[in-house]
């Protein structure tokens, strides 16, 4: 066989999604870089046993992955604050979820820091699976900011620096917003606020996960001042 080009990339052609809402309860989790996307996942996952996919960090992964083609072009894109080539992403994301259900049918996913551009998310759903919902953590760009040069100081990460953060800031206006808006006409947008601490993020996260029946709330009210173990089932 020849060698595969540097430049091809996977291809997506299906013509209807490969899993659907039986297969695995997928929830896209958007926010500015900095919003805390990852703490409130992590806390999710603790608590309900979410499966946690980080678009950004599957890339970093791949990027060091010795022998990957994608590795030079990821690195490129993530420093300068852009988005890499939908199949790579789609393609890094859909291997996991599909790990996973192998063993663990309909679990539920939260898909981090994705889908940022309209064609993955159209893509994504079109041949993977539809989401149910998209948490939006809101967050004005000051506080996101400080956030980020804070980070930056042990994260590490080659794109928590003054310069790529302002890219991924305008990425995030011109190219994401977009796609939160594309879900919210749907009616898909559960929005909450960034800005306090996490603990009381967290909070509210929970409330709306309960709302929309993706968990169920450990405690039910009984009386006021009261909780009890609420029923299984
Ligand atoms: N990225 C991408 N496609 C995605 C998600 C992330 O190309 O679907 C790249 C993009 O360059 C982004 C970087 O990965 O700026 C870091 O993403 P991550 O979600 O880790 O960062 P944050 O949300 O903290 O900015
Ligand atoms: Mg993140």
């Amino acid at each position: 066989m020849a060698p595969t080009p540097a430049t091809e990339l996977p291809s997506l052609d299906r013509e209807s999604p490969l899993l659907g809402h039986d297969d695995a309860t997928i929830i896209f989790v958007l926010g500015g870089p900095g919003a805390g996307k990852g703490t409130q996942c992590a806390r999710m996952v603790e608590e309900y046993g979410f499966k946690h996919l980080s678009a950004g960090d599957l890339l970093r992964e791949e990027q060091d992955r010795e022998g990957s083609q994608y590795g030079d072009m990821i690195k490129q894109y993530i420093k300068d604050g852009e988005i890499v080539p939908m199949e790579v992403t789609i393609k890094l994301i859909e291997n996991k979820i599909v790990d996973v259900i192998k063993t663990d049918k309909g679990a539920k996913f939260l898909i981090d820091g994705f889908p940022r551009k309209m064609d993955q998310a159209l893509k994504f759903e079109e041949v993977v699976c539809p989401s149910v919902f998209t948490l939006f953590f809101d967050c004005p760009e000051d506080t996101m900011q400080e956030r980020l040069l804070n980070r930056g100081k042990t994260s590490g990460r080659a794109d928590d620096n003054a310069e790529s953060i302002k890219k991924r800031f305008k990425t995030f206006v011109e190219t994401s917003m977009p796609v939160v808006d594309y879900f919210e006409k749907q009616g898909k947008v559960v929005k909450i606020s960034a800005v306090p601490p996490p603990e009381e993020v967290y909070e509210e996260v929970k409330r709306q996960l309960v709302e929309r029946g993706v968990v169920q709330d450990k405690f039910e009210w009984v009386e006021q001042g009261e909780y009890k173990q609420a029923a299984t089932g």
